[in-house]
């Protein structure tokens, strides 16, 4: 077993041109962007430990990263001095994506400095409501076109919530929108829900605004679509993950829980933008990388929410006969 969480996630920096209401940034740790030169010595360290004990996966995350492109081309440089990392993936709003520095855009910089993929962050196939939720202007249909162009693959990420996307009905068109604009898969997430944290604006609007996936999932597997995989218990996290194929499209659907983490399991590890690295979003710890516990195995961890799929098996043998059918 790796004896660190299974991603490293980077956060660039903490602003955003985009203003939706249920941002997780609002709610959790909001530092301000430290000095460069710092912030990248600490991207380099924890990239050691983490890559020295077994970790491959490594998210660039924000905010919204695009605002600080040169920082990202730096933290890529940094990971080409980490041979065969699986995964270097950014989540973006994909608002800047198209914007032109010296003659190239920055999604072709990106790329050109080793990006491998990109998280579309899209809540909705209709754009007025996508750019309702996101406060801003958004093109989706040209960011992926022009992503398609250059070779550089990418996921379509969208929260389920009041006023989006509501319904299996909604998932269904929108996994057709993602597939005809060229996204590799779709990532559909509840909104990320809070236990035990002072009440801020952005928990009272993901509570406000939540639909639960459960019962999208249960319909969708009524319909005869069959899940082919399923992830829990991340390093102590309370998330589940349940993967299908819609038409050929790899779709996922997970919820997570925030709040109840405890650092000393190391659910996350994430270098923030002041270079400090974390191992939740809410407590204070800081985890010093030459920590003793980062050198013990995580505990194995029960997961307690039991929301989404812990009676799974129990709901696939009571539909047998619909299973296996595909639209
Ligand atoms: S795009 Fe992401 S970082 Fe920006 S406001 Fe929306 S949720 Fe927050």
């Amino acid at each position: 077993m790796t004896k660190v969480p299974e991603q490293l996630d980077i956060m660039v920096n903490t602003e955003c041109n985009a203003k939706c209401a249920f941002c997780v940034q609002e709610v959790t740790h909001k530092p301000e962007s430290g000095k460069e030169a710092a912030f990248l010595e600490a991207v380099r360290a924890s990239m050691d430990y983490f890559y020295g004990n077994g970790g491959r996966k490594v998210i660039i995350t924000g905010g919204e990263p695009t605002l600080k492109p040169a920082r990202v081309e730096k933290i890529l440089e940094i990971l080409t001095e980490f041979p065969s990392l699986e995964l270097i993936t950014m989540y973006t709003n994909g608002t800047q994506l198209l914007k032109e520095i010296e003659g190239k855009t920055i999604a072709q910089r990106l790329l050109r400095t080793g990006l491998q993929c990109v998280n579309l962050s899209i809540h909705h196939y209709d754009n007025g409501k996508n750019n309702a939720i996101f406060g801003v202007k958004t093109n989706p249909e040209a960011v992926s076109a022009h992503l398609k162009e250059i070779g550089l693959p990418f996921r379509y990420c969208a929260t389920l919530q009041k006023g989006g996307l509501e319904m299996l009905e909604d998932v269904l068109k929108y996994v057709d929108f993602a597939k005809a604009n060229g996204a590799k898969d779709v990532y559909f997430r509840e909104l990320f829900q809070f236990k035990g944290l002072e009440l801020k604006p952005g928990i009272e609007v993901s509570r406000s605004k939540y639909v639960p996936i459960k019962p999208i999932i249960e319909e969708l597997i009524q319909k005869g679509y069959t899940p082919i995989g399923t992830r829990e218990k991340f390093q102590g996290r309370n998330k589940n993950e349940i993967r299908f194929e819609i038409d050929g499209m790899p779709v996922y659907f997970s919820a997570l829980e925030i709040g109840n983490e405890k650092s000393e399991k190391l659910p996350y590890l994430v270098v923030m933008p002041d270079g400090k690295l974390r191992s939740t979003w809410h407590e204070t710890d800081v985890v010093p990388t030459k920590s003793p516990y980062l050198q013990q195995k995580p505990e194995k961890m029960e997961c307690p929410m039991a929301r989404v799929y812990n009676n799974l098996a129990e709901f696939l043998s009571a539909n047998k006969t619909k299973r296996g059918k595909q639209k």
